[in-house]
Parts: structure tokens; sequence; C-alpha cells
């Protein structure tokens, strides 16, 4: 009956994702079950603090469009949110000052160059990349609007809060940890001021992206994040709409290009799924319109990426038919 009506509507059969309680806790638990084990990859240890993490931890927790929430694992655990966070500042700047102010001041595009590359700066005077990455981020930390240096720090964690569905925190030894050592964010920031990307002082933009680095988050949190961008804005679980619907998209595309560092391409050709990393060992991922997942585990592959988390993502999504780009054949 169903499979007429489309036919009569015109509307082609896009795959069917099995989202029933039953398939997404058998799906949770298998990949729990299959990874558990798994001893590859490391700590980042270039921030002190971070290298003190225990690997141990992994929690899942994935939340429907429709804000049901499942968590496998640890999910009482926090680590720092770090680079997942570029995605909300940039969802943030793009509220405010639209989609164009983002492409137009430091690109849309994957730099082909590490996430903390001075020569990506170079190569196009601080354009031609994107918010993913280390000086399109700071860029836009500095993008956000506010008088003095509380205020914007207020909107931004705020701003983060509402994503998640709770009153977030910085985890303030993370946070001393990599201001006492994050030199090379200070030289690029400052770089993309000298290129007029950053309007003003770079030093501060600087230091409130090294502090949205150190929130602190469980898997839930980040799976509510998520989600919230699978529901068209809209927090799934509170109800609020975070982020305008329209921009939903724009925020997607540039994780589908650049979340997880050099191996964005083979993750999207893996999943489909838009997705962001972060060194502290979470990654988020979404299925638009169907669900927000993310897997908390610190140790990391080669390119900077938690070998847990996407190895249970990957098989999460597939086994729930996730893929936003898999399409049934019309008969
Ligand atoms: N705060 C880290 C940095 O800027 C974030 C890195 C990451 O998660 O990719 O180095």
């Amino acid at each position: 009956m169903v499979a007429v009506a489309a036919l009569v509507l015109g509307v082609s059969a896009v795959s069917a994702a099995d989202l029933s309680p039953r398939a997404i806790s058998a799906a949770l638990d298998a990949a729990y079950d299959k990874y558990r084990g798994l001893q590859e990859g490391k700590n980042a240890d270039y921030i002190p603090a971070l290298a003190k993490v225990d690997p141990a931890i992994y929690g899942i927790a994935l939340v429907t469009a429709d804000g049901k929430v499942y968590t496998k694992g640890d999910v009482a655990s926090e680590v720092s949110i770090q680079s997942i966070s570029k995605v909300f500042t940039m969802a943030k700047v793009i509220e405010e000052q639209g989609p164009d102010a983002i492409a137009a001041n430091m690109g849309v595009d994957a730099t082909g160059q590490v996430f903390n590359s001075i020569v990506a700066i170079e190569q196009y005077k601080g354009a031609e990349m994107n918010a993913m990455v280390n000086p399109g981020a700071i860029t836009a930390t500095g993008m956000v609007a506010g008088g003095s240096r509380a205020e914007i720090w207020n909107k931004i964690l705020s701003y983060y809060s509402d994503f998640a569905g709770r009153k977030l925190e910085v985890d303030q030894e993370v946070f001393e940890s990599e201001a006492a050592t994050n030199q090379r964010n200070q030289a690029i920031g400052r770089l993309m001021y000298a290129y007029g990307r950053i309007k003003d002082n770079p030093d501060r933009a600087t230091d409130i992206y090294t502090e949205q680095c150190s929130v602190s988050v469980n898997a839930r949190d980040l799976a509510t994040m998520a989600a919230t961008l699978a529901n068209g804005g809209r927090n799934p679980v509170t109800g609020k709409q975070v982020l305008n619907s329209a921009y939903v998209p724009n925020v997607l595309a540039v994780m589908a290009t650049a979340g997880l560092y050099d191996d964005s391409g083979k993750w999207l050709y893996q999943t489909g799924l838009p997705a962001k990393s972060g060194v502290g060992g979470g990654i988020i991922a979404v299925s638009p319109g169907r669900f927000g997942i993310a897997v908390i585990s610190p140790p990391l592959d080669a390119a900077g990426n938690s070998v847990r988390a996407q190895k249970a993502i990957a098989d999460i999504s597939n086994a729930l038919g996730g893929n936003p780009y898999t399409v049934t054949a019309r008969k």
C-alpha cells in the first residue's frame, strides 16, 4: 500500500533505514562488543593533558531525529570536545552573518594539508580553506560578534549547551595545558590577521578557540549535538530550534568536506555521513533526517581520528541504513 502511494505520487524510493528500537539497540551492542578489545591507536599527546586521559573510555550514543536516546558503554566519562567544537562555532557565525560570510572569508574547500598547516594559509593568503582546519576555525571564532571576551565566550558556550541540551563546562586542566603549549595556533591566528581574515585581536581569537576546544562532553552530549543537525537544527530532545534549518546544509557540507582531517574523503566514501572528529577521541556523525551518533574512545590513528569511533560509527550506520547517498533504484 505504501509502495503504491509512493508510485502514484512519483516519489522515488530512498533506502529504507531501519530505525526500530530493536535494530538500533542491536547495532549499538554489536559494534560495542566487536571493538571493545581493539588495542590500536594512541591518545593525542601534543596537548599534555590529553595523554593522561584513560584510553579505555569507550562510549556510544545515538539520538534519533525524533529524540529517542540510545546508549552503550561508558557515557558517564567526559573528554574535551576539541575540534568537534569547530562545527558549532562555524554554525554560530553562519547564523549571525549568513553562509556567504564563511565562504568568502576562509572558504569551504579542502586544503589537502594537515589541520594546522601554515603552508595552507600561505598558499591562498588565508582563503581557499574551511572552518574545520585550525586557521579557518580560529578565524571563525574571531568572527563571533561581541563587545568583550566574556560576552563572546558566553555566547559560544551557551550555543554549544543548546545543541547538547544541558549546560556544558570547560575542563580547566585541558584548557590550561593547551593554552601553555599552543604557540603554533597563536602563529596561525596572527597570520590570519596579517591576511585580513581575522579583523582584530588575533590572540583573543586563539585564546577563545582554545577554550572552546576544552569544553567537556560525554558521548550522549555529542550525539545530541549531532542529532540537532540531523533534525534541521532543532534539538530533538529539548525541542529548541538552535540553528536556522536553512543553514544546516551549509554546516553539513563543510563537515563532509573536511570533518576527518586528511581521511575525510575515505570516511565519506565508506559511510556517506557528514562527521567531525576531535583529538580528544570523540567523533560525531549525522544521518540527515534520521539520527546523530557519537562515539568517544581516545586512542587515535595516524590521521588523528579515533580508531574505535570510526569503526563503530561506520558499522552502526551501515547496519541501520544511515548513508544518505544510498537510494534504491526505481523499478
Ligand atoms: N585544540 C586542538 C588544536 O587546535 C584541536 C585539534 C583537533 O581536535 O583536531 O590543536
